[in-house]
């Protein structure tokens, strides 16, 4: 522990954020890194509080707490207060595959679990994460390392998003050939292409993607499983199959009207855009384009922030959010105790864009959508609602009923659905003969084999939607089971051994 009483010392500094009005005009990233300064002072914050929750990777009541790929968050934190940048990276790169990522997107539980957030504002561990991995890359401490031996065996990765990444990361440096196959037209799932460039810059995907081909993993990217080449054509040519195909068959909200021009999936807006700003710098016209139309969002989450934030970027003419809960308490209640993942009401980066430039937060709480209304020509024009109340069923659980005479109608031209997923495409899955549940695919946590032999699966696809740290976690976890089914024994880390 560096500083004895930083904690009492220094208060929690936020990240610097881009002046919203300004940010929305271009797709840059919306915060800026933390000086060596703050750095050094929010470091000096960490407690080293002997039994870090900061680090344990839990799920409780359903929510994420502590880090689940368990970072060496005090040793690092300690390493930032003194300025030791580089033995910092190496803590860091013992358990986390992508911190440019996990620092850059993630709602980090760990800040939630912090022994400090017990009394104070949670020491800001991402901001930390972030500046460590960026000094790797700027220092020119994150070179490529190539495996000094290669095993006979090879593997195939089916899906790029970062649990396919990291499994492909680890197999890599055990020595396996690797191949990740990838059916969009760039590597990364949805890093590329779901959340958008102003949360995570595509460069610095692109970065990763480059050292891991120069690190000797072959990436195949156009390059659909199940359709460009066939589940068991794949089995043949490899020693292992990992499937990470993610989680993206999209929830869909079937009510009167759907079929209307205007009313869209989120994920097709967001693909779309990104695609789009890479391809041609928002040049071509090939996306769903929000300039001057009057756009609702529906859906409360994380999904729904990110389009709010694409239509800002397009220009639109207004924007509203709609969640069906009510909005979140300030401060935690009785049954959200620390270290559980704060459930609180937060300002995203997408809502204080939105409050800057209409003067109004956007999202609209307790609501329900009743029916889309369109014109002659079958163009959106009106979204129905009713408001809806959260009460107490018979049984104990939660139920919503419409309150009678809150009917409103909203003039529209775009819905963008952001609902939630429903599980993997099942196409891929029935050509592998792979058994799902629940709507995932069937695979046991910690053991990661489908009923199929040689076939694997980590990440969304086997968990369900979810956050790319468990990705990574899922990734490195798999990726010591393929070892072990490979050699008999392994080199690879587990979380779990
Ligand atoms: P994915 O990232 O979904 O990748 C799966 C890949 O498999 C895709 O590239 C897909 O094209 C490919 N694929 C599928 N089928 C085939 C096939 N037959 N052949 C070849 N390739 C195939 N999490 C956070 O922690 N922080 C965030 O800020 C955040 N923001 C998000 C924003 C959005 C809009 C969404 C939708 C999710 C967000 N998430 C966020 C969740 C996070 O992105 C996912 O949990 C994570 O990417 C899952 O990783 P994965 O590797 O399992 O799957």
């Amino acid at each position: 522990m560096g500083k004895t009483t930083g904690f009492m010392d220094y208060k929690r500094e936020e990240a610097e954020e881009r002046n919203p009005h300004t940010r929305i005009k271009d797709w840059k990233e919306y915060d800026a890194p933390f000086s060596d300064e703050v750095l050094s002072r929010q470091g000096a914050r960490c407690m080293d509080c002997g039994t870090p929750f900061c680090q344990i990777g839990e799920e409780i009541n359903g929510a994420t707490t502590g880090c689940p790929i368990y970072n060496l968050i005090p040793e690092w934190n300690d390493l930032a207060y003194r300025g030791q940048w580089e033995e910092a990276l190496k803590r860091l790169l013992k358990t986390n595959n992508f911190p440019e990522f996990t620092g850059r997107v993630c709602p980090a539980p760990c800040e939630g679990s912090c022994t400090v957030a017990i009394s104070d504002p949670a020491v800001a561990i991402k901001s930390i994460e972030r500046a460590i991995i960026d000094k790797g890359f700027e220092n020119g401490w994150m070179t490529p390392r190539v495996p000094q031996k290669r095993t006979a065996k090879s593997v195939a990765v089916i899906g790029s998003g970062p649990a396919g990444l990291a499994s492909a990361d680890q197999l890599n440096q055990a020595g396996h050939t690797v191949t990740v196959y990838e059916r969009a037209d760039r590597a990364g799932g949805l890093l590329t292409y779901g959340i958008p460039n102003m949360k995570l810059e595509k460069d610095v995907v692109e970065r990763r993607i480059k050292l891991l081909e120069q690190e000797g993993i072959n990436f195949l990217v156009n390059m659909e499983v199940g359709k460009d080449i066939t589940a068991e054509e794949l089995k043949e040519q490899h020693d292992a199959v990992i499937l990470c195909t993610g989680s993206q068959k999209q929830r869909d909200l079937v009510i009167e009207g759907r079929e209307a021009n205007g009313v869209h999936f989120a994920m097709d807006y967001l693909t779309a855009s990104t695609k789009n700003l890479l391809g041609s710098d928002m040049q071509e016209n090939e996306f769903i384009d929000a300039k001057g139309k009057d756009v609702i969002v529906i859906g409360g989450g994380d999904t729904g922030a990110d389009c709010i934030a694409t239509a800002l970027r397009h220009n639109c003419n207004s924007v509203v959010q709609f969640g069906k809960h009510p909005k979140l308490p300030l401060s935690r209640t009785e049954g959200n105790m620390w270290p559980e993942y704060p459930n609180l009401f937060t300002v995203d980066y997408a809502h204080k864009e939105a409050t800057a430039k209409f003067g109004d937060d956007p999202r609209t709480y307790s609501i329900q959508t009743k029916r889309f209304i369109s014109d002659d020509n079958g163009d959106l024009k009106e979204v129905h609602t009713v408001e809806m109340e959260k009460v107490r069923g018979e049984d104990g659980k939660f139920i919503f009923n419409e309150i009678p005479g809150t009917e409103k109608v909203w003039p529209a031209q775009l819905v963008f659905i952001a609902i939630g997923f429903e599980g993997p495409e099942s196409q891929l899955l029935q050509q592998f003969d792979v058994n799902t549940s629940n709507r995932k695919v069937d695979a046991k946590y910690g053991d990661f084999t489908t009923n199929v032999d040689k076939v694997f699966a980590a990440g969304d696809a086997r968990r369900g939607q979810s956050l790319i740290v468990w990705a990574i976690n899922e990734g490195r976890e798999v990726a010591h089971k393929v070892d072990h089914y490979l050699m008999g024994s392994t080199v690879l880390p587990s979380y779990l051994h």
